[in-house]
């Protein structure tokens, strides 16, 4: 883009304008809204707006002389092309390490400067971390300012999509039973009142659903749970009459968006508040009434809702068939469309995720997407967060005698379950070099899904489990291992996950929890293999009895075949075979019945003992 024209340099500079005006030498963007969600409302999409990129992490800062943006290396190559005559340089960031901004701000800012933040879209706790920072430079953090409300003049205004409710049986668990659950913890800390912001807990606590973001059957909204009673502040006209009613039987009123922070300031001497310092912002936070006292713990509904009750872990097995059905449906297309480009012309990455994605449509129970498709293939699959994008995919096809990997990773949101599913497929005929790295990748898929382990086992230690292969032979991956899924919610969600972060004790694995398996390995400008089954937490019964504590294992609730023309056979162990031949039966067992014809047909090949 010409740097005279492009709209973000005149942003830049209107912004500097208020900067100036207003006695600040920088300004710190951050992804986040006041909910602390990762899909963001276009309201709250304000770091894009001023620098043009789309990209869904990122953390923009605005000084006098310079902008910088800084993105992992999944957005580089987008970056790069979004920020061209902008003014804002990118700095590339390793995933995971310090806050590099940080460091640039207090390169930049002189002792005794000051920074701006809006303390709306600041988490509590990053508040703490970011102000301790910048304080040991001698630096001021100013919070109670957004100064893109002067220079946005489209800003847009808050989502309207109207609110729903999760209706039994999928919803096995009454908002009644959800709430008292709260209030048992709620006592338990002490606490009178309890203050919630983010969408999936709300979601989950009121057996709500709403369409505010993509992909997160979710609403905009905060609650306040008090003695008897409770507020729900959420968007006019979002909740209807029934729903309303319903609410008002469980004791919770519906107000005014806007009217949560006054609700927290009202809060006054012999209040106890419990609010989850991570997921609640800065600004609520500072608005509470100073005579109100303030407990910090994570949210109750948080662990409740990471763990899933039996009768919604049989809706999920319910939506594992239906989501496995569509991906025989699809794949039975996919591997004839390949087979002969006629009639069908060439397929595309497009083509895989239009189709895939009406696969999926299909079925029942289906209300939407979880998140968008990664079809990414060869050097686009090794690419962790790969788009395909019509000015930019890739074509499936090899050279006669070549061969490729295809790397697909989609998933679904049904009224009983979300669903998150890599595969990955051979093009042609797979190299000696392609079929290694995909077998090591999956011998970690297997360790972990197959491991028993003690209650309470800290995070780090099931994530070395999946990596171990790879380790062996000097290979790794830098993304982490597993995330939780959430029940037709976030296909994000905590607390739990597998991954090398310092582990807090929440975020161990409990029964009921679902959570994803996906190690990788990724050659970047060749290939990338990721092999990812959700499963779901059970105890598990040894001959031991309880001697040594209780211990645990995990059930695989994915079903879709795992690709066996990629393996190499002399890497896997009798045991790792009869593994996958027992995990493919299952798979046969439960699809069958399901799908018909090709897919059928397509079923029982790729389900076929190794
Ligand atoms: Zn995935
Ligand atoms: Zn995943």
């Amino acid at each position: 883009m010409d740097a005279r024209t492009s709209p973000f340099r005149a942003r830049l500079t209107q912004l500097r304008e208020v900067l100036a005006r207003e006695g600040f030498d920088a300004l710190l963007v951050p992804s986040a809204d006041p909910h602390l969600s990762e899909y963001l409302p276009g309201r709250w999409q304000g770091r894009e707006w001023l620098s043009g990129f789309t990209g869904s992490m990122g953390t923009l800062v605005v000084g006098q002389r310079a902008a910088a943006l800084f993105a992992d290396s999944r957005y580089w190559e987008q970056a790069e092309r979004e920020l061209a005559g902008s003014g804002i340089e990118l700095v590339r960031i390793v995933t995971a390490a310090a806050p590099a901004h940080l460091d640039w701000l207090v390169e930049q800012v002189p002792r005794g400067g000051t920074v701006a933040v809006d303390g709306q879209v600041l988490g509590l706790a990053a508040a703490q971390a970011l102000k301790a920072r910048l304080e040991a430079a001698g630096i001021r953090l100013v919070t109670d300012r957004d100064p893109l409300d002067a220079i946005w003049p489209d800003r847009p205004a808050l989502p309207t999509a109207p609110v729903y409710t999760h209706q039994a049986p999928h919803a096995p668990r009454s908002r009644a039973d959800k709430l008292a659950l709260v209030r048992e913890a709620m006592v338990r800390h002490g606490a009178t009142h309890h203050f919630v912001s983010t969408v999936d807990d709300i979601a989950w606590i009121t057996n709500l659903r709403g369409n505010d973001v993509e992909y997160n059957p979710v609403f905009l909204a905060h609650l306040l749970l008090a003695p008897g009673g409770g507020r729900l502040f959420v968007g006019a006209g979002k909740v209807g009459e029934a729903e309303r009613a319903a609410l008002a039987a469980d004791g919770i009123a519906v107000a005014p968006y806007g009217e949560a922070p006054a609700a927290l300031a009202a809060l006054g001497v012999g209040a106890t508040l419990l609010l989850d310092p991570k997921r609640v912002t800065l600004a609520f936070r500072e608005r509470v009434g100073a005579g109100c006292k303030v407990l910090e713990a994570i949210n109750p509904s948080t662990l409740a809702k990471s763990r899933k009750t039996q009768a919604e872990a049989a809706h999920v097995r319910e939506a594992m068939i239906q989501d496995g059905a569509a991906m025989c449906e699809f794949y039975a297309w996919m591997e004839e469309a390949l087979a002969a480009s006629r009639p069908h012309g060439p397929v595309t990455e497009l083509t895989i995720d239009e189709k895939l994605s009406a696969a999926r449509a299909r079925r029942a129970g289906f209300v939407g997407l979880s998140f968008s498709t990664i079809a990414g293939f060869n050097a686009n699959g090794a690419l962790p967060h790969y788009r395909a994008t019509p000015e930019s995919f890739a074509t499936i096809e090899v050279n006669e005698g070549e061969g490729g990997l295809l790397l697909i990773d989609s998933g679904g949101q049904y009224l009983g379950g979300t669903t998150d599913i890599t595969r990955v497929w051979p093009v042609g005929t797979p190299s000696a070099a392609m079929k290694r790295d995909y077998t090591l990748v999956l011998k970690g898929t297997m360790a972990l899904s197959r491991t028993r382990f003690p209650r309470g086992t800290l995070s780090p230690m099931l994530d070395a489990i999946a990596r171990a292969p790879l380790w062996a032979e000097g290979l790794d991956f830098g993304h982490g291992t597993g995330h939780g899924v959430g029940y037709f919610l976030n296909v994000h969600e905590g607390p739990q996950s597998i991954s090398r972060t310092i582990p807090e004790p929440n975020m161990a694995m409990e029964p009921g929890m679902i959570t994803s398996i996906e190690p990788g390995l990724y050659r970047p400008g060749r290939w990338g293999v990721r092999i990812e089954n959700l499963v779901l937490n059970v105890p598990a019964a040894t001959a031991e009895g309880d001697t040594f504590g209780e211990f645990l294992e995990f059930e695989t609730l994915t079903l879709c075949p795992i690709d066996t023309r990629c393996i190499e056979r002399s890497l896997l162990r009798a045991d790792e075979i009869a593994w996958l031949d027992a995990y493919h039966a299952t798979v046969r067992e439960r699809l069958a019945p399901r799908v018909g014809g090709a897919a059928l047909a397509w079923l029982h090949a790729r389900t076929a003992p190794l």
